[in-house]
């Protein structure tokens, strides 16, 4: 490969006691949560909306959210009162809603956000992670903060600052299936039971005469409240790499095929689906797997199968594990029992100053395929945003934060 060496001069364009990279589920929460305990926070987003994949990635139902208060409890309060709540499941939200009550939370706390911003690189200091370099409409600018959380879902802030990464199912690295998500219209029933549409859409499926198969045997069609509209799982793209940008642009590309044809084939095939139409393919390509932090503890399949609790936990999970196979149309699930999320989860080792909160934490493939839910990540997001806040006001580093200083900001507990 040829290099191209470059001096550049950064301007650095504002101090901040947290730095947040990523305003998904888990970084919108942490921004929320840093601005209300008291610290100057900025969340860096590359899309135009805070939510990640509850929004971008047009991502329903909302899992795990049951046994939690705080911001999620909260938010689900308010999608309740906007009539924005229900639908599939009974645990669906309307999508913009979600992005106008997460950009409100955080503004109203008085954090800020700044959309359309691409996190470039991690400025690290003697051992000590103190600020982000992104690029935008401004050019190149350098952000300082005293904690940064790396809630990008792909621990890219970690990966820049040279920390170990683990990518993939322990043996051969490979990734869970992605999907690309899609809306629908002129949806006219409301799906109850996963086992009516797999047993309709399996039927049609069977017809051997086009020699079509659809991507993915487990299709959810899951009705938006208050709309007739409907997002879809059905799209599945295998064998891509999540760490390689020409991998994510085949993945995309492949989906939107994807999703033409299976709307067609749902079309031409199912009665009940014989005037929907394709809405829109998620902005957001759904990545389920890509790079896992080495923390201070690793949550694994023990921890799943035990109930494990620990001295510092910030938040519980009970989804179960839910594997889309890398290599086949197969899905591996399995019950757990509700464990707990360690602090020291969230901690990468090796450096101080930064915390990661999300899909990207420290566990095992298996256990990422439990937790990796968005109810756990909003949890987890507000615990690390909590505690990146009372590090960088005490003056004290990410370890040495108490367990009691993050919960006491967690409104109604863990
Ligand atoms: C297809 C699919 C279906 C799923 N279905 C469900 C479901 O039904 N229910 C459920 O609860 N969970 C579901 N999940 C799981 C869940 O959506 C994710 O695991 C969860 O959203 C992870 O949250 P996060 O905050 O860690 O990351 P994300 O939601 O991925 O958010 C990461 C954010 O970081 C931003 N970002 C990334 N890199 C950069 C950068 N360099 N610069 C600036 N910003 C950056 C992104 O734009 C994004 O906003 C699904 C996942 C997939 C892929």
């Amino acid at each position: 490969m040829r290099y191209l060496k470059e001096t550049l001069t950064t301007p650095v364009a504002g101090e901040y006691d947290v730095i947040v990279v990523g305003g998904g589920p888990a970084g919108a929460c942490a921004g929320i949560a840093a601005a209300r305990a008291g610290a100057r926070t900025l969340v860096v987003e590359k899309m135009l909306y805070l939510g990640g994949m509850w929004t971008g990635g047009l991502v329903n139902p909302l899992f795990d959210y049951a046994q939690k208060k705080g911001i999620l409890g909260e938010l689900i309060g308010d999608l309740k009162k906007r009539n924005s709540w229900g639908g599939f499941w009974k645990m669906c939200f309307g999508y913009e809603n979600m992005k106008e009550l997460l950009e409100s939370k955080l503004l109203d706390a008085g954090g800020e956000v700044l959309y359309q911003t691409m996190f470039c690189r991690t400025i690290v200091e003697d051992g000590r992670v103190c600020g982000v370099v992104c690029e935008n409409m401004d050019g190149r600018r350098a952000f300082m903060g005293k904690v940064v959380i790396d809630c990008t879902g792909d621990a890219n802030v970690a990966h820049s600052a040279g920390l170990p990464t683990f990518v993939g199912r322990e043996g051969d690295g490979l990734c869970q299936a992605m999907t690309l998500m899609f809306t629908i219209g002129n949806v006219d029933f409301l799906q109850d039971k996963a086992n009516e549409l797999f047993d309709m859409v399996e039927e049609a499926n069977a017809v051997e005469d086009t020699g079509y198969r659809l991507p993915f045997t487990k299709p959810f069609i899951i009705q938006i409240p208050n709309t007739r509209h409907a997002v879809v799982q059905l799209t599945h793209m295998r064998g891509y790499d999540p760490t390689s940008a020409s991998d994510l642009t085949k993945a995309a590309i492949e989906g939107r095929r994807q999703a033409m044809e299976v709307v067609n084939f749902l079309k031409a095939r199912v009665e009940r689906f014989r005037d929907i139409e394709l809405l829109e393919t998620a902005p957001l390509l759904g990545v389920r797997e890509s790079r896992r932090i080495a923390g201070e503890y690793t949550i694994d399949r023990n921890d799943l199968i035990d109930g494990g609790r620990h001295e510092d936990d910030i938040t519980t999970a009970s989804f179960g594990v839910d594997i889309h196979d890398p290599s086949s149309t197969n899905q591996k699930c399995y019950g757990v029992k509700r464990y707990g999320i360690p602090y020291r989860s969230l901690i990468p080792k090796g450096i101080e100053g930064l915390l990661v909160a999300g899909r990207c934490i420290s566990g095992t493939s298996e256990a990422m395929a439990s937790y990796r839910v968005t109810g756990n990540c909003a949890a987890m997001g507000e615990a690390a945003g909590a505690a990146a806040a009372e590090a960088a006001m005490q003056g004290i580093g990410v370890r040495d934060v108490k367990i009691g200083d993050i919960v006491k900001h967690i409104d109604g507990g863990i």
